[in-house]
């Protein structure tokens, strides 16, 4: 008997590139990306760029340092960022933007959501005082943990922070997420932001990556930065080349991946003990205390893989998971519960 393939919805970070995405590698034009001379990084910049509607875009090695080197880009030493308290900035990147860049971050409550509040925004902005931080930049995210986030909310936000001297940054790991399951192109999302980051090694199943989209000043201080950083690669088009292939082939199909979440949430929905929610790409189960290790137990034997995390647990489909998975996925969590 061979094992069946291990299901893995720990993340969409853990696809693995297909034949076509190998095949784009090795076809890929390279040359110095410092020089500017990769012409397969030079592409993806430009076409990243177009897809969000902004004037330059630049290629990074990870959303975190695309992240940071935003935030570096938009705050001086003792400014601050106010942003969710749940967002990836204030609460998974280490801290780097204070550790690296002296920069204070104000977090602030979210709703169940995921958003922030307009008097909640304005009520954290500073006022000139030598007591205070100076408050240079709202930071939003979309998807929150796979809520999709109302772009004319948004679009309010940032036009009242503007109106008081702030940038606006969009942490986008999983916009094309929020895109899809709008209906709305990406450039409409975004046409609020000044800076917009979007992750290719997630749900778009790029190995390594993100793209960080803004003005032409601003990506030109961000490639600066990210030179500061240790994040100047040469022959980068050897994994820009998956970055491109993804945008051009992994987009649309996200709607695979809401429809099969849907699908497990739908499967599962129906256990007693097993509250159960379901935003596009991510569900999110809470286990009793009790039920906690040896259900996650009971699945890794069934080659399941879930969260680590406290509940609620996220299991979050991907490029590498089918309908199949996703029936065995729910066998496997009823035969628990049986
Ligand atoms: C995953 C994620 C990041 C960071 O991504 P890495 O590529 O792991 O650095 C940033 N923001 C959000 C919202 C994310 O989900």
């Amino acid at each position: 008997m061979s094992a069946a393939p291990i299901v893995d919805l720990r993340s969409d970070t853990v696809t693995r590139p297909g034949a076509g995405m190998y095949q784009a590698m090795v076809e890929a034009r390279l040359g110095d990306d410092v020089y500017g001379e990769d012409e397969t990084v030079n592409r993806l910049e430009t076409t990243a760029a177009n897809l969000l509607g902004k004037q330059a875009g630049l290629f990074l090695s990870s959303a975190t340092q695309a992240n940071l080197v935003a935030m570096l880009a938009h705050n001086a030493r003792g400014e601050e960022i106010l942003l969710g308290e749940e967002y990836h900035i204030f609460c998974a990147e280490a801290g780097g933007v204070s550790a690296l860049g002296g920069i204070v971050m104000h977090p602030l409550a979210t709703d169940a959501s995921g958003g922030l509040t307009l008097e909640q925004v304005m009520a954290a902005i500073k006022e000139d005082d030598p007591h205070l931080p100076i408050s240079r930049t709202l930071a939003l995210e979309n998807t929150v943990s796979g809520r999709v986030q109302d772009p004319e909310h948004h679009r309010h936000l940032a036009g009242a922070v503007r109106a008081q001297g702030l940038k606006v940054h969009l942490d986008g790991a999983r916009l094309m997420n929020a895109s899809i399951a709008l209906q709305q192109p990406a450039a409409d999302i975004v046409a609020p932001f000044d800076s917009v980051m979007l992750c290719l090694s997630k749900g778009l199943g790029a190995p390594v990556g993100a793209m960080l989209c803004g003005g032409i000043e601003f990506i030109a201080r961000a490639r600066r930065l990210r030179k500061q950083l240790g994040g100047g690669m040469r022959q980068a088009g050897v994994i820009a080349a998956c970055g491109q292939y993804a945008l051009e082939h992994n987009v649309a199909r996200l709607a695979d991946d809401h429809e099969r979440a849907r699908l497990l949430a739908e499967g599962i929905g129906d256990i007693v003990g097993l509250p159960v929610r379901q935003h596009t790409n991510m569900v999110f189960i809470e286990p009793r205390a009790q039920d906690l290790e040896p259900l996650r137990q009971h699945l890794e034997a069934a080659q399941v893989l879930i969260g680590h995390q406290h509940p609620p647990i996220r299991l979050v489909t991907h490029l590498d998971v089918d309908d199949d998975a996703i029936e065995r996925a729910v066998e496997a969590i009823h035969y628990y519960y049986r």
